[in-house]
């Protein structure tokens, strides 16, 4: 058996876990070293720390203070990993945590979070979804059911100084440009809630008060939500500090391409088998600025689609130029209407957009003054025919259930 190297008690606060951090920062302390080429098991929590309940009611979505998350487990030292090598790591197995079968999908509220489609979604919502075995489905969104394509949505290598620098001064500038938007253009570093695992004294303040928040994705990798950095994938991320730093969490039983409910995809605390090992001087080598990555051999055999296309002309009869942002919004929602046809509510068809193993393509980039994006939507997740023909569609679902929502206070 593999080692498991970090364990978390989903009973008690992740404050407790000294395993565990929300922020990225050089000076957080390594929890443990391991050599090249070995493999071990990390425990995570799913990414809000276990905030969000499996019950019927939204108020934890709506309610959540976003400051808190994502609670990573980690870094991990790798011997011999220096500034300007690869981290290579195989993402040998993942998994939920077998005390936690289950996973939520939310959309938050405008106010707090918001989403992608947030102007259409202003409140917040959630759907509970069941893991058995391979499956899962929802008692808030019946129709649907299919296999997990089992991913971590965040994992990376702590930047140095230096590039922790250029992230804040480029997202404290960009706030700057539009300081009082709602949602805001990013978030800043934030004292307060910050989490600095093993850090103590000057360096637990440093971390709080300098620490980039979790949210975006940037050079390091970090929360891509990737729904193809599935099991049996091989990463490889460019190392900033010593050893590395590797730390990982926000696992995802299933994400459609965008995580556009943004309350995740189906969120849940899991565990992963990985195994690591370097490439030394990879970074310059390969020209690697970003990690890349070799997908998964095994992902959920659904080969027929109903694809929706979306330009960039917005709901609202603007043209925008070549957006692909624009472009894909239009394609979701020309999805959500299509399936509210056989009876589901526009929450319900967002919910399994966000959820399913949806694919997204950005189709024509060129052609001005319209993108082009489509929807990819995976007709065997359904319990039955979602294509047209000629008889028009039926309801097969029948009113009465729908997403719990908890509107603004
Ligand atoms: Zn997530």
């Amino acid at each position: 058996m593999p080692e498991t190297l970090i364990k978390v008690d989903l009973a008690d606060s992740p404050y407790n876990n000294d395993m565990i951090h929300n922020r990225w920062h050089p000076d957080i302390p390594m929890v443990t070293w391991v050599k090249r080429g070995a493999d071990f098991i990390i425990e995570t929590y799913d990414w809000t720390g276990g905030f969000i309940k499996d019950n019927d009611s939204a108020d934890d979505v709506r309610d959540i203070d976003l400051s808190i998350v994502h609670f990573l487990s980690g870094p991990i030292g790798v011997e011999g990993a220096e500034p300007g090598d690869l981290l290579v790591v195989d993402l040998l197995d993942v998994g939920a945590k077998p005390d936690s079968l289950w996973g939520f999908n939310g959309f938050f509220s405008k106010k707090n979070g918001g989403g992608f489609l947030t102007d259409h979604f202003p409140l917040a919502q959630k759907s509970i979804w069941d893991i058995s075995g391979l499956y899962t489905h929802s008692r808030h969104v019946p129709g649907v059911k299919f296999a997990g394509l089992i991913h971590p949505g965040l994992i990376g290598c702590l930047p140095d100084q230096k590039l922790l620098d250029i992230w804040n001064k480029r997202e404290i500038d960009f706030i700057a440009t539009e300081p009082e938007r709602v949602p805001p253009l990013a978030n800043p570093p934030f004292g307060p809630t910050a989490h600095a695992g093993r850090a103590k004294d000057a360096v637990k303040a440093k971390v709080a008060a300098e620490g980039a928040r979790t949210v975006p994705p940037r050079e390091h990798g970090g929360n891509c939500d990737i729904k193809d950095l599935s099991r049996g994938s091989k990463i490889y991320f460019p190392v900033y500090v010593k050893g590395g730093g590797l730390s990982m969490g926000d696992l995802h039983f299933s994400q459609g391409d965008g995580e556009i409910t943004f309350c995740g995809a189906i969120e849940m605390a899991g565990w992963l088998h990985i195994r690591v090992d370097v490439i030394k001087d990879g970074m310059a080598k390969y020209g690697v600025k970003n990690p890349m990555f070799k997908p998964s051999p095994i992902t959920p055999n659904y080969n027929n689609y109903l694809i929706f296309e979306g330009i960039s002309v917005d709901e609202w009869g603007k043209q925008h130029y070549l957006d692909v942002h624009v472009a894909y919004r239009q394609a979701c929602l020309n999805a959500i209407e299509y399936m509210t046809k056989f009876g589901y509510s526009r929450a319900q068809a967002y919910a399994i957009l966000g959820t399913a193993p949806v694919q997204g393509h950005i189709s024509g980039v060129v052609d001005i003054p319209n993108a082009c994006a489509t929807l990819w939507l995976p007709t065997g997740i359904f319990e039955f025919d979602i294509m047209p023909n000629a008889d028009g569609p039926v309801q097969h679902i029948k009113g009465g259930v729908d997403i719990p929502m908890s509107p603004d206070k």
